[in-house]
């Protein structure tokens, strides 16, 4: 059967490559066929590239297979995409499992309580990103006149169940006449650190002073 005639989309591929072509190579294996029954070499008709039938029709032969494949564009593309899969590989194992969110309660900005010191309140997540549960401690290490507490917690260390996410208001009170009581707002870094562990993070946010 001739190539034409095998074809699912009524061309006749001797004319050259045309749009309507779907790849699915039935006139190649009619072709083949054909070549085999007439004694005369297979592959008169196969896949290559536009650049090659223009070269073939003008007497030259084609492109290796490996010039096509290794380009300058392909591999600039694959070094591109390399190095960024590299990266989010490097990423993943570098990252740490704990995460932890600040939002600073706002109304109001502060409270000077009855022995004149200042008081912050904040909203803070933190995410245990492990199969088991973990001690969380918080602490502000930069500024020693701040003292770190928690609502409802002894002390500055809260239980994390596995893969939990614990919502947790923490308090930070300057102590009267301190530089961070009297200031208008002092950048503070909150830690936090998972216990027995060298995990570590930190989150930065402000401490809003009597502005004095
Ligand atoms: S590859 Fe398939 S669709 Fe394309 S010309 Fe050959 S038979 Fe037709």
């Amino acid at each position: 059967m001739a190539c034409v005639n095998v074809c699912p989309m009524g061309i006749d591929i001797r004319d050259g490559q045309q749009l309507a072509c779907i790849t699915c190579g039935l006139c190649i294996d009619a072709c083949n066929d054909i070549m085999d029954k007439i004694g005369k070499p297979r592959g008169l008709i196969g896949y290559m590239a536009l650049t090659d039938e223009s070269r073939e029709r003008s007497g030259n032969a084609p492109k290796s297979i490996w010039k096509h494949v290794f380009r300058p564009r392909t591999i600039v593309y694959t070094t591109i995409w390399g190095g960024i899969g590299l990266g989010l590989l490097v990423a993943l194992f570098l990252r740490t499992d704990i995460d932890m969110s600040i939002a600073p309660v706002r109304n109001p900005t502060h409270v000077v309580l009855g022995d004149g010191s200042v008081r912050n309140a904040y909203d803070i997540r933190l995410r245990n990103m492990n199969a088991e549960a973990r001690e969380f401690e918080l602490s502000v290490v930069d500024h020693p006149d701040i003292a770190l507490s928690m609502e409802g917690v002894e002390g500055q260390v809260v239980l994390v169940g596995p893969d939990e996410q614990l919502n947790q208001r923490v308090y930070l009170t300057a102590a009267p006449g301190t530089d961070e009581g009297n200031a208008r707002s002092t950048p503070v870094r909150i830690w936090v650190s998972i216990q027995g562990e060298a995990t570590r993070d930190y989150r930065d946010t402000v401490f809003n002073g009597r502005g004095q």
